[in-house]
């Protein structure tokens, strides 16, 4: 083990991996049960590692005229708490924006608004997140033959940290997804670096551009790349016939209720496998209507005046995508009549989303100590806290990537309140079981 001398700060109780949103509504849950009473004032008890150098949300695909796609009411507290500070209300009325917001009728903001909030939220808990670190590991401390303590190992730009904690919350969110094969490049891009590679070049210069995907991040990519490349001839590639429309129907919207949790965490294996199939066009592959409508007005005035700058390749795959000195060679493979069509990019985006970041990843020597499911994830109590032989005394827990057990709403902003108080609830009964508070003389 290592020396002391590689420790930042005290052992904290409770260490956060992660601090986007769901990190962040853990943040105010536990600061408003009373928990960690410091947590907002620096305490010792509480901290969150994130890679990032500052709060963002998604940053690279805050697009402008996007909208959340989920309503503001499902915010950080509001399903749990709604007279909390931390509200998406409380932040408009401090913003002086309230009453305007209330005469624009409507439950879905912009994501560029609903970033603003986040940042608000995540500025009030700023003295206990380090920035800037990203966590490549844990390690176990025993006592004797058990784990009360784990090391959190952190990779910072200047170097390696190590920091003690007694219960983890692993909340890493998502990593990009591309295809087998794909090789990302300065012409070759994942949809979530969209706004930051586009301020790197000349959009007026992009004469043919490629993006692949049927979702919602592919659908809004067609659109800005149709907007802001004047010159450009957009290429849309996708399997499906057509974009198919998010069901965000009140009955469909159910599934992501905090109630939907216990009924997907009760459900054998086959039925929740059945209502991930039944309610996919919730969330997965899916556009919002608007959008679609949007994207197809302007395909079809296009072939008004003769002048076709969309292109849309229904039934159809990219089987080949390399970069070249000025761009990216790509073969469209086209599913029905077997045709191949080679073309030459200046750019080329895969929307093919994201995966969530599997905590197994992180857990190293633990990993032996935690009971598996059938898949050979993690398995999880309803508590969403990792199911370990009884020699760790730590709790870790998953938010995020638990659709398994938890459901259609885990990688969404659906339950992050609600979840983030039953977490809360849990770590106040470790903290009770687990004793005093642990400080830097008892380490
Ligand atoms: C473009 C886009 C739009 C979306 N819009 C919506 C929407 O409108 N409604 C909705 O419900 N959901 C939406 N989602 C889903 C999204 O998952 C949630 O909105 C939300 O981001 C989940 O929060 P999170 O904190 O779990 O994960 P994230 O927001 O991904 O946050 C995880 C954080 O952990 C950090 N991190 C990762 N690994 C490490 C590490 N090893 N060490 C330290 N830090 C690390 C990351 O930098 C990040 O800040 C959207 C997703 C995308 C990609």
């Amino acid at each position: 083990m290592s020396s002391n001398a590689d420790y930042d700060d005290a052992p904290v109780d409770v260490l956060g991996i992660g601090f986007g949103p769901s990190n962040l509504a853990l943040a105010i849950a536990l600061q408003e049960q009373g928990l960690l009473g410091s947590a907002a004032g620096g305490g010792g008890r509480l901290r969150f590692m994130e890679r990032q150098n500052q709060f963002g949300w998604h940053q690279g695909m805050l697009l402008d005229g996007a909208r959340m796609q989920i309503s503001f009411l499902k915010d950080l507290a509001t399903m749990r708490s709604p007279s909390s500070p931390y509200t998406f209300l409380h932040y408009l009325q401090d913003r002086g924006r309230l009453v305007d917001f209330i005469n624009g009728k409507t439950f879905f903001p912009s994501r560029i608004e609903f970033h603003d909030y986040l940042e608000w939220a995540a500025a009030r808990f700023s003295r206990v997140v380090e920035y800037g670190s990203e966590v490549i590991g844990i390690e176990p401390v025993y006592t004797g033959d058990v784990v009360q303590e784990v090391d959190v190992v952190v990779q910072r730009a200047d170097g390696i940290r190590r920091h003690r904690a007694r219960n983890i919350v692993f909340a890493a969110g998502l990593q990009p997804w591309i295809p087998e094969g794909i090789t990302l490049s300065d012409r070759i891009w994942h949809s979530s670096e969209l706004l930051h590679r586009l301020r790197e070049i000349n959009v007026a210069g992009i004469r043919k551009a490629l993006v692949i995907g049927a979702g919602q991040s592919a659908a809004e990519v067609t659109s800005h790349l149709h907007q802001v490349c004047p010159n450009a001839q957009v290429h849309s590639v996708f399997a499906r016939f057509g974009y198919s429309v998010a069901d965000d129907s009140p009955f469909a919207n159910r599934i992501f209720d905090p109630e939907a949790v216990d009924v997907h965490f009760r459900a054998a294996p086959d039925i929740r496998q059945m209502l991930r199939r039944y309610h996919d066009g919730t969330n997965y592959s899916v556009v919002d209507l608007d959008l679609i409508s949007d994207l197809f007005e302007r395909s079809y005035q296009e072939k008004v005046v003769h002048d076709q700058r969309l292109h849309f390749h229904n039934l159809s795959r990219v089987t080949r995508c390399v970069q070249t000195p000025a761009g990216a060679d790509v073969t469209v493979h086209d599913l029905v009549e077997g045709h191949v069509e080679s073309m030459t990019c200046d750019l080329v985006v895969f929307a093919t989303g994201y995966r969530p970041v599997d905590p197994r990843c992180f857990l190293g020597p633990l990993l032996e100590h935690c009971q598996l499911d059938a898949g050979g994830r993690v398995a999880l109590a309803r508590d969403y806290r990792v199911l370990t032989s009884p020699r760790i005394r730590s709790r870790i827990f998953v938010q995020g990537a638990t659709e398994d057990s938890h459901g259609l709403s885990s990688g969404l902003l659906s339950n992050v309140a609600v979840r983030a108080g039953e977490i809360a609830e849990s770590l106040a009964e470790a903290l009770r079981e687990q004793g005093e508070p642990l400080t830097a003389a008892a380490r």
